[in-house]
């Protein structure tokens, strides 16, 4: 079998059942040799090694540019391969694996000492989640070890839903792309430490706060509400305080949904406008036809804010590839996954405008 390459970097087409199992043993191969191989998750592209082996991690942090105290997410096929990785489960823990294992939920335990430390950015505790994605959980299964793998962009970067994006920030960076198509979720894991009481919200991500506490039937601190990047002290989780899922056009997020919002988002992109900047808007069903711009992105209806989240790093990374020179995105209400599409937002804005 013979894949194309870009710079160097192999792209394994894994989209029907003749081309996955080659595409997977190739990928696997490179995995058990301390390699580092992109693969789609529900969520987004993952940048997969060896979450055991300090070398192979450390590569992931380099193809990234990563800074070494931001941890790793490490992948696994189910709580067999969790226990050999951490201390103790909690029986919270165990019960939300039950509901949302495999899926978009990443949890937090104290590790053994067999996890290394630049795996978990020095950290006494490590994240670990079970992936929904069938090739994820083949690659897991067949290169046999827990895979550390952030999102496959630069840092910094929207995050990538397709593999085309991955190639965009990692062509020559590293060896394989495992391609499976577009990832269905669009944004991250939900990261939750039940390490304290209560359970406390890291990142808003694939499963909403809602249905964790429904599950839990217990209070979650959600330490996320309203977070941007000004951090004063350490952070509880240490990704908090970098800006984030950032195009490279500076991008101003107009908060709130009322009449005001509308508003100062007129004022802002028309300001733009006869200052010369080529504007990219970004805006909901509910204001298509309000505003004009040279380009407009829709991302979905209000009442829809999955679809949001599915389109919204694709989104962004179409503003960089048709050059506009400044963004004005309009925000979302906070519940549900429109909470994960704010926090994302509000990470890759250089500017936020609160009109409520
Ligand atoms: P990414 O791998 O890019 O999806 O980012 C992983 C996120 O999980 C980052 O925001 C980290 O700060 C967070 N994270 C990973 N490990 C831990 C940990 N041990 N404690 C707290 N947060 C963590
Ligand atoms: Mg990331």
């Amino acid at each position: 079998m013979t894949w194309p390459c870009v710079k160097g970097t192999i792209i394994l087409k894994a989209g029907n059942p003749q081309e996955e199992d080659g595409a997977l043993d190739y990928a696997a191969g490179i995995l058990k040799n301390g390699g580092v191989v992109a693969f789609p998750t529900e969520t987004v592209y993952g940048l997969g090694a060896n979450a055991l082996d300090p070398q192979a991690v450390e590569k992931i942090y380099r193809a990234k540019m990563r800074p070494a105290d931001n941890p790793l997410i490490v992948h696994v096929t189910g709580m067999e391969q969790v226990k050999e990785l951490v201390r103790f489960i909690p029986g919270e823990a165990a019960v939300l694996a039950g509901h949302f294992w495999p899926g978009p939920l990443t949890m937090i335990f104290n590790k053994k000492n067999l996890v290394p430390d630049i795996t978990t950015g020095g950290l006494p505790t490590v994240a670990v989640r079970v992936p929904a994605h069938p090739l994820a959980l083949k690659l897991i299964a067949r290169a046999g070890i827990p895979l550390a793998a952030p999102s496959a962009n630069l840092s910094g970067r929207p995050s990538p839903t397709t593999a085309e994006h991955v190639l965009e920030d990692m062509a020559g960076r590293i060896a394989a792309i495992l391609d499976g198509g577009p990832c269905s979720v669009g944004v991250e894991s939900t990261v939750l430490s039940l390490l304290s009481s209560p359970p406390v919200l890291l990142r808003p991500g694939g499963v909403t706060l809602e249905k964790l506490k429904d599950v839990l039937q217990t209070e979650i601190r959600d330490l996320t509400a309203g977070q941007t990047v000004d951090f004063k002290g350490t952070p509880p989780s240490p990704g908090m305080k970098y800006r984030h899922y950032a195009p490279r056009a500076p991008l101003y997020l107009v908060e709130g949904e009322g009449p005001e919002q509308k508003r100062r988002l007129a004022a802002l992109s028309e300001n733009f406008t006869r200052q010369g900047y080529r504007v990219g808007l970004i805006l909901f069903e509910e204001s298509e036809g309000l505003f004009s711009a040279p380009v407009v992105k829709v991302l979905s209806s209000r009442r829809e804010p999955h679809l949001a989240a599915e389109r919204l790093f694709a989104v962004l990374r179409c503003m960089d590839s048709l050059d506009v020179d400044v963004i004005v995105a309009e925000g979302l209400h906070e519940q549900e996954m429109g909470r994960a599409v704010m926090n994302r937002l509000r990470k890759a804005a250089t500017k936020i405008i609160k009109a409520t």
